[in-house]
């Protein structure tokens, strides 16, 4: 018996199993995307979950394209898919298989279930289905087709395969029980005719099966052991239990759990694709979309989000994780493993009047406090630097402990510094500080004891390379995307100031040799990662990846009280 360390309703199901020896030992999961979207982070805990129970109980995990619906599908959309279940770490080995290539097995199990008297050709149109199948609270009625013979459903459904009828002319389906009180099991369909190309079939089909048919065959087909799928199908599983036991093939367990939710963000495939193809985004891998494409191109790490999903964890009923908890994730790998710089986003310059005019010193700075193996950098200081525009204020609120015209601060790993002047142009518009700096506050030695309030970043001028940075924020602006007033849609909640782009940023100069995809934390500002596409060396771009302040950690207290 393997029992893991982990424990969920889902793996104690599988504890029983194995117990009783139900699959002979095995534990087969898959993860089974329609290629019709790029993944998102929902997917990710659906993979995670899978890959993961596989893993655990030395068991197999297939990757499957439930590719049954030729109209939506697209080869981009397998190889952004088959990319993404790789770089969250799940891993299929050689078990990479489409649904589409058990067409010719469904179609035989589908003559069996005629055979048996268990399916039926019907000629209703959409609408006539539809109005036939009854509500919640009325029975449907039966098709005038439900009782043609064995062979008349024979012939008819072998020439719907052939081609010899139009879309939509009629259909294949169970012969269950119209009266059911779950609606699923009032005749439900099993193919339709699409005459569409198919992305792997090309036009080898013009009938396709229905997902409630399909699934199931394709889990006993793999002889899953577990089929781990999302709360909507909970009423689905009578109908994938009836066809394969009356089949009478390997039947697979169905076991349902509840989908992720976050809070400002959207996860539904169809309104990403609209986000998409109405551009109000960049394209899927826009860093501010939560598919892996984006979240990837954003700078977290695989290991961030399978921190995120373990954390979460799995249930049964539905409810809405806070976005700061995704954040989180991040901010804890980060903080852990991210090199600290320095980069200054809003520059104004600094000339220090009495630091000598060519000179340079290289000062220490820690790479990453939370981790001394990381060691320490040298930083140039000179006489002209640049500072944030946020980090001066010509007149200070009360308690602004940073710059002002006769403070004092400290720039970080360097020296205190004085604002003596302030230089503007004949319209009125600031142009650079003059300040006197203190040589007995040279970080790091003795006399570096006097006490200022504040520290600051800081980058030399001379030295500084020149940067992109691009500030994202979520995407929308209120906590439920979908909710929404009369009339208006999903889009009325996009934040016009998701993202901010600013092209004049200095940084230090180790920063020079980011290569596309390296992580840093820029002090006091945030995690950035130079972006994948746009980066360049010599026209460096970087991401916001996540700001430094953890609301997490606050709600999670609050939680505590
Ligand atoms: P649709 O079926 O409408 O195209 P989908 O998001 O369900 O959208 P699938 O390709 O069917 O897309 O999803 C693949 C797998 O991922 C399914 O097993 C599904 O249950 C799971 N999944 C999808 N969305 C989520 C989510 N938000 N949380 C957890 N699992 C999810
Ligand atoms: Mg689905």
């Amino acid at each position: 018996m393997t029992t893991t360390e982990k424990s969920d309703f889902i793996r104690e199901i599988i504890d029983e199993d194995l117990r009783s020896n139900k699959n002979e030992g095995r534990v087969h999961t898959r993860f089974p995307p329609e290629p019709n979207g790029y993944l998102h982070i929902g997917h990710a805990k659906s993979i995670c979950l899978n890959y993961g129970i596989a893993r655990d109980y030395n068991g197999k995990f297939n990757l499957r394209f439930d590719d049954t619906n030729p109209e939506k599908e697209e080869q981009e959309y397998v190889d952004s898919i088959i990319e993404d279940v790789k770089w969250l770490g799940g891993d299929f080995e050689d078990r990479l298989f489409y649904a589409s290539d058990y067409f010719e097995q469904m179609f035989q199990y589908a003559v069996d279930l005629i055979k048996k008297g268990k399916a039926y050709v019907c000629d209703f149109n959409g609408d006539e289905i539809r109005a036939s199948r009854g509500t919640l609270t009325e029975a449907g009625k039966d098709s005038p087709y439900r009782n043609r013979s064995k062979e008349e459903n024979l012939d008819l459904f072998s020439r719907m395969r052939k081609g010899e009828f139009p879309n939509g002319a009629n259909t294949l389906r169970a012969k269950i029980d119209m009266a059911s009180p779950n609606i699923n099991l009032r005749d439900p369909i099993m193919y339709r005719i699409v005459h569409e190309g198919h992305h792997r079939q090309g036009e080898a089909w013009c009938i396709y099966p229905t997902y409630d048919w399909a699934h199931g065959l394709e889990d006993s087909i793999e002889r899953i052991t577990h089929s781990i799928c999302t709360l909507e199908f909970e009423n689905h599983r009578p109908l994938y239990d009836w066809f394969l036991e009356n089949l009478e093939i390997y039947h697979p367990q169905q076991i349902e759990f509840a989908r992720l939710n976050i809070t400002y963000t959207i996860l539904s495939k169809r309104k990403l694709l609209q986000l998409v193809r109405e551009k109000h985004v960049d394209g899927w891998d826009d860093p501010r979309m939560p598919t892996i494409a984006g979240i990837k191109r954003r700078g977290y790490t695989a290991d961030s989000i399978k921190v995120f999903c373990d954390k979460i964890g799995i249930s049964k009923k539905d409810s809405t994780i806070d976005v700061a908890m995704l954040e989180w994730s991040i901010r804890e790998d980060l903080n852990k493993n991210a090199q600290r710089a320095m980069a200054v986003l809003n520059p104004i310059k600094v000339v220090l009047t009495n630091y000598p005019e060519n000179k340079t010193e290289e000062l220490s700075a820690v790479n990453n406090p939370e981790n001394e193996s990381a060691g320490t950098r040298m930083v140039p200081f000179g006489r002209e630097l640049y500072i944030d525009r946020d980090d001066f204020r010509e007149v200070p609120p009360p308690k602004y402990y940073r710059l002002s015209p006769g403070t004092e601060v400290r720039l970080r790993y360097a020296y205190i510094i004085k604002c003596e002047k302030v230089i503007k142009d004949a319209d009125g518009n600031l142009i650079e500080l003059h300040c006197t700096y203190d040589p007995a506050t040279k970080s790091g030695t003795e006399t570096a004891n006097r006490k200022v309030k504040s520290t600051i970043h800081w980058v030399n001028a001379a030295k500084a390379v020149d940067a992109e940075v691009r500030l994202y924020d979520r995407l929308f602006l209120k906590e439920n995307p979908d909710e929404v007033e009369e009339g208006k849609d999903f889009l009325s909640n996009l934040n016009p100031n998701s993202l901010q782009v600013l092209k004049n940023c200095k940084l230090e100069p180790m920063l020079g040799q980011a290569s596309p995809g390296d992580r840093f934390q820029f002090e006091r500002t945030g995690y950035f990662c130079a972006d994948v596409k746009d980066s360049k060396s010599g026209a460096l771009v970087f991401n916001r990846i996540v700001t430094l302040k953890d609301t997490w950690a606050k709600i999670e207290q609050k939680g505590k009280k």
